[in-house]
Formats: structure tokens, C-alpha cells, sequence
């Protein structure tokens, strides 16, 4: 294992957001070996080759890499989702390889594969795949203004990551990143792409701008608790759509059921649409989502708001207020709220949010 270094002559740099998988697979290739057995000299135990990406920044295998790819251990983390910390916090235990794989791209069948997306230009050009193409808040290239696309534009099947090259001693990364999993036809030469519209893409330049940012990680937690809530098959969260989505903004799930389920299943554009509306939420803190709750014939639904382990105080007490009829948020809800916001560095989270409220939505409750 220590001479790993000197085993590989050749050592491809990690490029512009790599994530891993991708980086391994140019490795791999590069030295004429196969991914798998890259990391049999390494000692990663072979059940978890394929699950590579899924790798806590503390697993003592980031030092294996590192060491092999002749880099800093900081590399390798910044190519790896969980590395993330924004989305993830930084407290993954270094033991468990199964950690939440919340914000992480789903494809629809089988049910629990990780998809991936990809912007035709980029993959094109460039020829890796990107970080942030496994992360469901991505809906868009901040290069190109496109949309990605999370499907192959022939046989229309989920596109998949790197790893179904591992066991292959001859690929080419360059080309074969290229074509789709099931059909084997190229993803990037077909039907031309499609720009995002405004809105999603200041909302995913606002999101990028926090994603690494340790401190963020309870503006996440809130958005992720909110967006699982609202992608749920359940009334409340039909409700919700009904009320914070305009008509025409259908949602697409890929889950294998149809029904809604996940966040993370929803196709490209009905997350942008789904965080549109998600974020908007934390406009006038608590005001609007307790507007939002109290709309729904549900309340005693409020209960999905909260998770096992404990949310933010500040979101906590909104959900309190909204569950109690007559009580109202005081001044001082709003200002820990904003403090906080300030504190942890997303207060332009709240100020997009601001900003991007529909404010002709919600008419019957302002008038009431
Ligand atoms: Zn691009
Ligand atoms: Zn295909």
C-alpha cells in the first residue's frame, strides 16, 4: 500500500469539480488497470468499490487515495459529495459508509440507484463528470445557463455514474463517460440543450455560494426537512404543491411507484420548481410558512416537520406556532431568526427569498 504512489506512473489531476468516481476511473484507465483492482492495492474492501463517492471525509482510505494520486488529502475531499459540508455537516461518522445519502441524486428503477446528471456541453468538452451533477439542488449548469439533463435523450433511462466502468481493465474515460449505460448511444451529440429560465439560476448560484460552507449546514437541514415534506405522498404535502406551485409547473417523479416520494427522485426541472417554491419559505421568517401551515386542513400532520434527531430552534418554534391555533410569531421569533441567518453566513438565502416570493400567491390569506 505505501509504495502505491510508485506503482502508478502515470497521475491524472483531479479536474474542475471533479467528483471522484470519474477522477478514479482517468486514474485507473491512465495506469492500464482497472478501477477494482486500483483499489484492492489500495485496501478498499470490494464491496464498497462501487459506492466510492459515498465516502466520508475521515475514512482513512482518503489518505490511500491521496497518497496514490500524489496529492494533498484535501483534494480527494473536495471531490467527494459528503465533502460538502454545507449539505452534510462535518460531523459524518468516520466509520459508517452508509451515511444519509440526502441531497444525492436518485434515479427511478431499481429503486435505490443513485443517477447522476450531466450538461451536454461540459460532458463534451471536458469529458468528466461533476460533483455537482449527483446533487439534487443542481438542476442547472452555471457555465452554460442550461438545464442539466438526468436522462439519456434516445431510450430516455436514468443516466448513471462511473462506477459501472470500475471491473473494465480497457476503458476510455474520455469517450466512454459519454455514451449511456443501457443503449450505448453518445448523450452529448442529440437534441440541443435547453437554457434555464432566470429564476433557476439565481437560486442555484445562491445554493452553490453555501454548499461548502460548514456553517450552513442547518439552513440545509431546514430546506431539506421542508423539501421532503412537500415531495411526500401524503395530504398535506398535496396540499402544499397545490397552494406554492403555480399550474403549469407539473412535477415529475422518476420514483419506480409514479407517486411522489423524494425530493431526490424528482426529474431536472421539477426540483428547480419544487426549490423555487421550498426556498421561498424563509421569506418574513416565520410569517409565510406559518401562513403556509395553517392554510391546510392538516395540522395535525405537522409532525413530518419534524425529524428524530432535533432541527434548528428558530424552525422548531415556527412549526409550534403554526400547530397552535390563536398564537401568533412575535418580533423576537423573526430577530433570533435573522440572527442566526447572519451568524451562520445565509442571510442571502433569506434575501433571495425576499426577493422571490410570489407575492399574488396566497391573496385570501393576506386579505384575511
Ligand atoms: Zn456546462
Ligand atoms: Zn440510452
Amino acid at each position: 500500500m505505501a509504495n502505491a504512489s510508485n506503482l502508478l506512473p502515470w497521475h491524472p489531476r483531479r479536474l474542475d469539480d471533479e467528483i471522484l468516481s470519474s477522477w478514479m476511473l482517468r486514474i485507473a484507465s491512465g495506469n492500464g488497470i482497472s478501477v477494482r483492482s486500483l483499489c484492492a492495492w489500495l485496501g478498499i474492501d470490494d464491496d464498497w468499490v462501487r459506492e466510492i463517492d459515498s465516502m466520508d471525509p475521515y475514512n482513512p482510505l482518503v489518505n490511500h487515495i491521496a497518497e496514490a494520486a500524489g496529492v494533498e488529502n484535501e483534494i480527494v475531499v473536495k471531490s467527494l459529495p459528503s465533502g460538502l459540508y454545507g449539505l452534510f455537516g462535518e460531523s459524518i461518522s468516520s466509520t459508517d459508509w452508509s451515511w444519509n445519502p440526502q441531497w444525492r441524486l436518485r434515479g427511478g428503477t431499481p429503486p435505490n440507484n443513485l443517477g447522476n446528471q450531466y450538461c451536454p456541453i461540459c460532458l463534451r468538452k471536458f469529458g468528466h463528470y461533476q460533483l455537482s451533477w449527483t446533487i439534487a439542488v443542481y438542476s442547472c449548469c452555471l457555465q452554460h445557463k442550461c438545464f442539466l439533463r438526468d436522462h439519456c435523450p434516445h431510450c430516455g433511462k436514468t443516466f448513471l455514474g462511473a462506477a459501472r466502468f470500475f471491473d473494465s481493465y480497457t476503458a476510455n474515460p474520455k469517450r466512454d463517460l459519454q455514451l449511456c449505460a443501457y443503449c450505448g448511444r453518445s448523450v452529448v451529440n442529440h437534441e440541443p440543450y435547453e437554457l434555464a429560465d432566470e429564476k433557476t439560476l439565481k437560486l442555484t448560484y445562491m445554493l452553490d455560494s453555501l454548499v461548502r460552507k460548514p456553517a450552513c449546514v442547518d439552513y440545509f437541514e431546514v430546506l431539506v426537512r421542508l423539501l421532503h415534506v412537500m415531495c411526500r405522498p401524503s395530504a398535506l404535502a398535496k396540499h402544499m404543491r397545490s397552494q406554492m406551485l403555480p399550474k403549469s409547473h407539473q412535477i415529475t417523479s422518476r420514483y419506480w411507484s409514479g407517486t411522489p416520494h423524494n425530493f431526490e427522485y424528482l426529474d431536472v426541472k421539477s426540483r428547480a420548481f419544487m426549490l423555487q417554491a421550498v426556498v421561498s419559505l424563509f421569506a418574513d421568517w416565520p410569517d409565510y410558512l406559518v401562513d403556509v401551515l395553517r392554510s391546510t386542513n392538516d395540522l395535525h400532520h405537522l409532525h413530518h416537520l419534524f425529524m428524530h434527531k432535533s432541527l434548528p430552534n428558530w424552525y422548531e418554534s415556527a412549526v409550534r406556532i403554526a400547530a397552535t391555533r390563536n398564537r401568533c410569531p412575535k418580533p423576537s421569533d423573526r430577530e433570533q431568526f435573522l440572527h442566526t441567518a447572519i451568524q451562520q453566513g445565509w442571510v442571502t438565502a433569506v434575501q433571495f427569498a425576499k426577493r422571490t416570493r410570489d407575492s399574488g400567491r396566497f391573496l385570501h390569506l393576506e386579505s384575511a
